[in-house]
């Protein structure tokens, strides 16, 4: 029997990177997965590659950061599929820069964009798992959030998620919903050749300026963080909850 068999999935973010191979992942152990990103478009390819597999998915677009949107996101899941058990809090964006350099705009953006959207989703799904006793929340952290260089916003949203995290797992935890997060090292993604570019370096130049400072000596892959989302949301991980997982190549 597939792990995820007749699970119903939510990954926002999903259009690229590490959103996108976790909806693959979880679509290949059988799970019918919304694929969310901003538009309904961006997900659409993900969607095709899924279902070329075999596999269930459909594209919702959706801005996380938008209350309204996000309870019609997750309405129309529960409306087609009949409940949600898995919600996967990827969507993420970065403003780097230095404190005297940061407008009030990018402290703003990003807080909502990786902090406020995860309340807004988790409350949005809550109801549904609650009623089913029965849920996996799997948020996005980073290790940013132990302190970053010039993402004050971004390191600050990212520790909230810790404590988001922790919190949700005792509210959430006596009607069967697990609440864990996940906090990469340098993944090699759109987001990190974003920044490569901002700081004047070729994307595998600065992957390999991350590597050297890495004990694996390498960078991450995004299906390597979609695997352990993936336990964390499967029935394996029963009794885990409330916990922030490292996966960054065992950086300290
Ligand atoms: P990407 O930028 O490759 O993908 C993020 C996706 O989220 C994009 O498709 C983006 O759309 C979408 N998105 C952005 N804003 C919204 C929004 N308001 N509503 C819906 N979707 C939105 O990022 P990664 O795959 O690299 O990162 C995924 C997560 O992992 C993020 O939370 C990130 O902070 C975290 N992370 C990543 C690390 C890394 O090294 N890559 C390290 C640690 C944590 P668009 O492109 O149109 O903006």
């Amino acid at each position: 029997m597939s792990r995820f068999a007749e699970r119903i999935a939510i990954v926002t973010g999903a259009a690229q990177g590490i959103g996108a191979a976790t909806a693959r992942t979880l679509a290949a152990g059988g799970a019918t997965v919304a694929v969310v990103d901003l538009t309904e478009q961006r997900a659409q390819s993900v969607v095709e590659e899924i279902t070329e597999s075999g596999g269930t998915a459909v594209a919702i677009g959706c801005d996380v950061t938008d209350e309204s949107a996000v309870q019609a996101m997750a309405a129309q899941v529960v409306d087609r599929f009949g409940r949600v058990d898995i919600l996967v809090n990827n969507a993420g964006i970065t403003r780097d820069n230095l404190l005297f350099k940061m407008p009030a705009s990018e402290w703003d953006a990003v807080i909502n964009t990786n902090l406020t959207s995860m309340f807004l989703c988790c409350h949005a799904v809550q109801a549904s798992m609650v009623a089913a006793k029965y849920g996996r929340i799997v948020n996005l952290s980073s290790r940013s959030a132990l302190g970053a260089r010039g993402q004050v916003n971004y390191a600050a949203a990212k520790a909230g998620v810790q404590g988001l995290t922790a919190t949700l797992a005792i509210e959430l935890g006596p009607f069967g919903v697990t609440v864990n997060a996940v906090a990469p090292g340098y993944i090699a993604t759109a987001m990190t050749a974003a920044t490569a570019q901002r700081v004047g370096l070729e994307a595998e130049d600065h992957q390999q300026q991350a590597a050297a400072q890495t004990p694996l000596r390498r960078v991450g892959q995004p299906s390597e963080v979609a695997e352990v989302i993936a336990f964390l949301a499967s029935d394996a991980a029963s009794y885990v909850s409330g916990q922030t997982l490292y996966v960054n190549g065992g950086a300290r």
